[in-house]
């Protein structure tokens, strides 16, 4: 067959890599021509990884350092683009299939480009469902690609949700590892170094997901992006801590069957998943041993420790851009912490603070709408964070 071509947002990140040793695994320049890849500041290892796969296009999101991208690939032929207008150039171009690995709101802008002029999305970035969910999920059905779930709950789910018995579809259920915190009291959490926060018992992972991770807010982003992506209403979607992740979600039906997707925790599982989709792919990851694993725990998750997915039901339940004001809040309070100028409880607490303050907000239409609930909420947790340190 003729090779697939595919476009990275967000090459130089944790999802990013292991795409491109996914894509070496499946038969590198055999099986995919590669387009463009984007990065923002790591512009060496973005060099790089564009000269090893020959891609056409690198593109850095930060316009600064065009001269420094440009003249690190000189002479390659591969061309060069930088800031906002380059990701969307990267997002445009023809391309069969776009990974969508940028962190943050920064990658809303090239995936909603890229899902409207029709490409099959593999979505790592769970923000566009999360702040822009309606607006995404109506941008992909009109452009009329695949939209293809990379997050790993989400792949477990979409693995398992067979549409056509959607009616019978009781219950999604996500697990979660419960993180590094999973058993500190709230008083040790409140001291809680960054270092700490950031050391995840079983994945490796970009930054602000792994502290998403010790707070749980990146498990109430995913309630919010499972809404978005599979349909089903927010009481319909359980979260579980399950610390050894190895089952990687469920979905429950309605003669109490519960289907699940297991494997070792490696996110190449999930991304050759979405890039062979709906083939399967033959991927040198590990296998289970169930012998050696001998057991599987669950318990339920505390949500006086880990208020965030109180936070995800309570913003599903308000609606309008609560999500997106929830997301907004969280990914600058995750900032303040990583820089020392908050404490880890901080960070929940500006999130609900701002979800509080902007509640009579009007819901987005637009994704300039979506734009502007996002700076406001940023703004506000800024100025929060600000009070926070100057209290302290
Ligand atoms: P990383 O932080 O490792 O990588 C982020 C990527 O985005 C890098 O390529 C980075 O460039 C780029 N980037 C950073 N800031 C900007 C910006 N302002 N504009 C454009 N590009 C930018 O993140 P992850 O790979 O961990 O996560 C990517 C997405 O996938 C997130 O939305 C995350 O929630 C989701 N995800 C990740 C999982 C994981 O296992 N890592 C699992 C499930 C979902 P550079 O490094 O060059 O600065
Ligand atoms: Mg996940």
């Amino acid at each position: 067959p003729a090779p697939q071509k595919i476009t990275i947002l967000g090459a130089t990140g944790s999802i990013g890599c292991n795409t491109l040793d996914v894509i070496a695994q499946l038969g590198g320049r055999a099986a995919f021509e590669v387009e463009a890849l984007t990065g923002h500041a790591n512009i060496g290892l973005l060099a790089e990884q564009a000269k090893a796969v020959g891609a056409r296009l690198a593109v850095t999101a930060d316009e600064g350092l065009y001269g420094a991208l440009k003249s690190a690939l000189a002479g390659t032929g591969i061309a060069v683009a930088a800031g906002a207008s380059g990701l969307l150039e990267a997002a445009e171009r023809e391309a069969d299939l776009v990974m969508a690995a940028i962190v943050g709101t920064a990658g809303l802008a090239p995936t909603l480009a890229a899902a409207a002029r029709g490409a099959d999305i593999a979505l790592a970035n769970k923000e566009c469902l999360v702040s822009a969910g309606p607006l995404f999920v109506a941008a992909v059905a009109e452009g009329g690609g695949a939209l293809i779930p990379v997050d790993s709950e989400h792949s477990a789910i979409f693995q398992s949700f067979d549409e056509r018995q959607r009616h019978a579809v009781e219950r999604l259920v996500l697990t979660a590892s419960g993180g590094p915190f999973r058993k500190m009291s709230r008083e040790e959490m409140a001291h809680v170094t960054p270092e700490r926060a950031r050391a995840h018992p079983n994945w490796s992972m970009g930054l602000k997901i792994s502290i998403g991770s010790a707070t749980m807010f990146n498990k109430a982003l995913e309630m919010v992006e499972a809404h978005h992506l599979f349909g089903v209403a927010p009481e319909a979607i359980e979260v579980i801590v399950h610390p050894q992740s190895i089952i990687h979600s469920m979905v429950g039906y309605s003669d109490g069957s519960v289907i699940a997707q297991l494997g070792a925790p490696d996110m190449r599982t999930a991304i050759g998943y979405a890039l062979a989709y709906p083939r399967r792919p033959a991927l040198n990851v590990e296998r289970l041993d169930f012998a050696r694993l001998a057991r599987l725990d669950f318990e339920a998750p505390d949500e006086v420790r880990f208020p965030a997915l109180r936070l995800a039901r309570l913003s599903m339940e308000r609606g309008g851009v609560q999500s997106a004001v929830m997301n907004a809040a969280e990914e600058v309070a995750c900032a303040a912490f990583v820089a020392g100028r908050i404490g880890f409880l901080a960070m929940a607490e500006v999130a609900e603070a701002v979800m509080d303050e902007m509640t009579g907000w009007p819901p987005a239409e637009t994704i300039e709408a979506v734009f502007a609930a996002d700076a406001e909420a940023r703004r506000r947790a800024a100025d929060r964070i600000n009070r926070l340190e100057r209290a302290a």
